[in-house]
């Protein structure tokens, strides 16, 4: 099943159909309108999966595809052309530019937690580029990956586009398949056995993985603020979100007042119990919901703790001085607890993060612009939002991706076209000028050998429109400077030649 739904995907790309840009403006143009025509579908099937609110679904997911989608189709005539590259002395009478081509069949595997997003986004770079693509939602959001695979066919090219679904073993065999990229979303344990298989076929990976993103509250901000903002990023999706803040680093005089402002706040979002309100969602399954309840073993939580396993509901949890080394402190929480570590300050807070892995995402709260920018400067991470969680995310001109464990590569708008094409370099010369290329043949001596090195040192040519425009004006204005210094010198001489004249005249 999955072999021949390769396949087919790499005959219909072999057609060259994927090739022209109308085609894919086309394709884009008909994921749009599912989306648009299918969103109360979609949103109920997010639901079935994780209980999220139905006004959730268009807001954390559809909304982000659309916008890509849209800039997609803007763009792609700017994306996909040409792109001219600098010359040197010996190139520059050739044409020279990079190429972007489609790689050919790419795979995308995308995790549960945010189903649509995670296989659609990189969909859309990949249509944009030209590619086609195999679809392999999780199995755990088993909803949204049935639709997923009922949908997709019914509005996009059926050989270039298959969705299969199935569990870790369809996944494996999948991955035993060739592919000309891989662009994989979950944890990094799995991350590693995709590059392992990635590896025997030298296929390329993009790996969006996840990992303990800090969030640094300094005590000169906005506590209130700050904590309504971390609430909201925290619990949505009942904290399973690859950015969500996974845990508080403060220093200790702030402590109690942080719990408090979360508390409070919980209190307006979800109500004094937040397993009847609509808008607070589920763990996604009973495993995860142990390994969950297991992270908070042995701590009392200052705020909520209940849970029922009947539901996979953990209620929005906060737990404060936790110790460094604790196992809630080792793993990617992803769920609804949020651990608070004391540090002493700033310094104490950056070293922290640094002994860690990178991060997926860096959160710094302060009104002091000086610290923040130290933060950022002293620490890596993803991404970074300062003054607010996960809005990075947001925005397509940002490269979207993590850094070491986090993951490797980035995506989002033109991130993801460029990560899914080969930037083929060209160079187009004519058989004319042989006379320049002399320097380099045998037999070499002295005088040739410093010709060639002076033009291949020469620094390089920019030969873009832009700059030709320019050399052309500087041109044109150095010219008519020079004339004009021409005439005044001229009359000047004439004005000479006359006064020399009268006088002698005079005299
Ligand atoms: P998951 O269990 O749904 O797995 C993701 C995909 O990997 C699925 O399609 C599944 O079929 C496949 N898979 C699972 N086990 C496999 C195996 N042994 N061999 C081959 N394939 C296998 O999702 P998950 O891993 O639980 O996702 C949660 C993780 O993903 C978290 O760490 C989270 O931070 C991360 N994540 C990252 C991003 C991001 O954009 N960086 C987004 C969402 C989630």
């Amino acid at each position: 099943m999955e072999r021949q739904a390769v396949h087919r995907a790499r005959e219909a790309f072999l057609s060259g159909r994927t090739r022209p840009v109308e085609f894919r403006l086309q394709q884009l143009q008909a994921l749009q309108r599912m989306i648009t025509e299918k969103e109360t579908e979609i949103s109920t099937a997010v639901k079935q999966d994780i209980n999220r609110s139905q006004y959730d679904t268009p807001l954390l997911e559809l909304i982000g595809i659309e916008n890509e989608i849209k800039l997609a189709v803007d763009k792609l005539k700017d994306w996909a052309a040409p792109r001219p590259a600098e010359k040197n002395l010996f190139t520059l009478s050739d044409e020279v530019y990079i190429q972007p081509e489609p790689l050919g069949v790419v795979l995308i595997i995308g995790a549960w937690n945010y189903p649509w997003a995670l296989t659609l986004v990189p969909l859309v770079g990949a249509i944009a580029a030209g590619n086609a693509a195999v679809v392999k939602p999780s199995e755990l959001s088993e909803y949204s990956s049935l639709l997923l695979r009922a949908l997709l066919p019914r509005y996009l090219d059926k050989d270039l586009y298959p969705v299969v679904t199935g569990g870790m073993s369809d996944t494996q065999e999948l991955l035993r398949l060739r592919f000309d990229h891989i662009f994989y979303t979950g944890s990094s344990t799995v991350g590693k056995l995709v590059m392992e298989a990635a590896a025997h076929h030298l296929t390329p990976v993009t790996l969006e993985l996840g990992g303990k993103s800090p969030c640094y509250i300094d005590k000169n901000c906005d506590i209130r603020t700050a904590c309504r903002r971390i609430t909201w990023g925290k619990f949505v999706n009942c904290g399973q979100t690859c950015i969500a803040p996974d845990y508080i680093l403060c220093e200790p005089c702030i402590q109690g007042r942080v719990v408090d402002c979360i508390r409070q706040t919980l209190l307006e979002f979800y109500g004094a119990d937040p397993k009847c309100s609509p808008d607070y969602g589920r763990i996604i399954n009973q495993r995860h919901f142990n390994r969950v309840m297991g992270l908070m073993e042995g701590y009392t939580p200052v705020v909520g703790g209940q849970s029922d396993a009947s539901q996979c509901y953990i209620a929005p949890t906060v737990l404060k001085d936790v110790p460094p080394h604790s196992r809630l402190m080792q793993e990617e929480i992803f769920g609804p607890l949020l651990p608070i570590v004391a540090v002493s300050d700033m310094d104490d807070a950056i070293r922290f993060i640094n002994e860690r892995e990178k991060p997926l995402a860096l959160y710094i709260f302060s009104t002091d612009k000086q610290a923040t920018k130290r933060m950022i400067d002293e620490t890596t991470s993803g991404g970074v939002t300062v003054n607010d969680v996960m809005i990075h995310y947001t925005l397509s001109s940002l490269p979207f991706g993590g850094v070491g464990q986090s993951g490797m590569g980035r995506y989002h708008g033109k991130h993801t076209f460029d990560q899914l094409s080969h930037h083929r370099a060209c160079l187009i010369r004519s058989l004319g000028m042989e006379r320049v290329n002399l320097a380099r043949y045998p037999p070499q001596d002295r005088r040739r050998a410093r010709r060639a090195r002076m033009a291949l040192k020469t620094p390089l040519i920019d030969m873009s429109k832009r700059t030709l425009i320019w050399a052309i004006a500087a041109t044109v204005i150095g010219c008519a400077l020079l004339i004009t210094l021409l005439i005044v010198l001229l009359m000047a001489a004439g004005l000479y030649c006359t006064c020399w004249y009268w006088r002698g005249f005079y005299y």
